[in-house]
């Protein structure tokens, strides 16, 4: 297989990726983007994004991932979906990319890979995953229509996607491992008003019960060591993300979360590699972040390769 040469590749079709290639496109840069499943990334699969500038209503999630792909083709940006990136070999002018269809080389490379769902490590998780257990309330939501389910975390995404499956279930309890939410004040007092939602503090999962598909959840008390049980026919787990960096593990410098650092201009530790969004070493992960890490790191990339 010959290899495929593009000015720029970025990797990872989410927000920040989409950003990235709608100014390399707008640069005139050959640029590709490569995602290894179907691009859209975490954004993708949100029901409602309702604090990205510009949408005072909201915007679905995935409507707002259309809009930018749309964008960055129009821009000439090339999508290689279902593209997986396994090692990345920098060279003196050149990075070469090995990936499961064949081998890529670019002057430069911008890393927007995301992270995925952390997981709470039961057996009975990974059993009865896709048979009640899930970490993707847009996809699974609808299938629970009048029932009671349970969402386990107390973030931003357990709050949010909380309230999203209360258009769907009857009841939604809010499994959280302490006594205050993560979650930023307006998404915790939505739930607090919200009828369908009751939250169980203090507590954490002990075990997902159910033989062929969820019917319940052993919980226990983290102050009185108690458990208790609910009934409930599907449970959403929103305890975190892993960033997907395992790939650059032994390239790039990784902080103590396995993120990427970076410094202003979205350099990592080797030149011409940059990072962007979610994946990278930050406190805030949100979508208007992304997108200024994406356009910096594009724009960057860009005056290097015109150099
Ligand atoms: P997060 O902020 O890291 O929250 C994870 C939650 O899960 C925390 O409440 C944590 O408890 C709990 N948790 C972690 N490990 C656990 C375990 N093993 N068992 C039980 N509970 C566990 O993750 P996130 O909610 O996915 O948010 C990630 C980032 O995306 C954040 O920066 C967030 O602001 C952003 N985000 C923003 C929006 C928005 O702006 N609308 C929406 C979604 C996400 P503790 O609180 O005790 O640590």
């Amino acid at each position: 297989m010959s290899v495929k040469k593009h000015d720029l590749v970025i990797i990872g079709g989410g927000v920040a990726g989409y950003s990235a290639g709608i100014y390399a496109g707008r640069d005139n840069l050959d640029t590709v983007l490569l995602e290894k499943e179907i691009s859209g990334g975490t954004t993708g699969i949100t029901d409602l994004v309702d604090n990205y500038p510009g949408f005072p209503e909201g915007i679905k999630g995935p409507e707002l991932m259309e809009r930018m792909k749309k964008q960055g083709e129009k821009f000439g940006v090339k999508i290689d979906e279902f593209v997986e990136v396994q090692e990345i070999h920098p060279n003196d002018s050149k990075i070469m990319l090995s990936t499961n269809q064949g081998d890529y080389e670019s002057s430069a490379v911008i890393i927007s890979t995301g992270g995925h769902p952390r997981k709470l490590g039961l057996e009975s998780e990974k059993r009865l995953s896709g048979r009640g257990v899930s970490y993707c309330a847009t996809c699974d939501g609808p299938f629970y229509k009048g029932e009671e389910i349970a969402v386990i975390g107390g973030g931003d995404s357990a709050v949010q996607e909380a309230l999203y499956l209360t258009e769907f279930a009857d009841k939604v309890s809010i499994v959280h491992r302490r006594d205050e939410l993560r979650a930023v004040s307006s998404l915790a007092e939505k739930a607090f008003a919200n009828d369908k939602i009751e939250i169980i503090w203090d507590s954490v999962v002990d075990e997902i019960l159910g033989d062929e598909e969820v019917d319940g959840l052993r919980l226990k008390n983290v102050k009185t060591d108690e458990t208790s049980q609910i009934d409930v026919k599907g449970v959403f787990i929103f305890i975190g993300w892993i960033p997907n960096t395992g790939f650059v593990k032994d390239l790039l410098k990784l902080d103590d979360q396995n993120r990427i650092v970076v410094n202003e201009h979205m350099e990592t530790s080797v030149p011409r590699i940059y990072a962007a969004g979610d994946v990278i070493s930050k406190k805030h992960r949100q979508i208007a972040t992304a997108v200024g890490e994406a356009t910096n790191a594009a724009l960057n990339a860009s005056e290097k390769i015109h150099d």
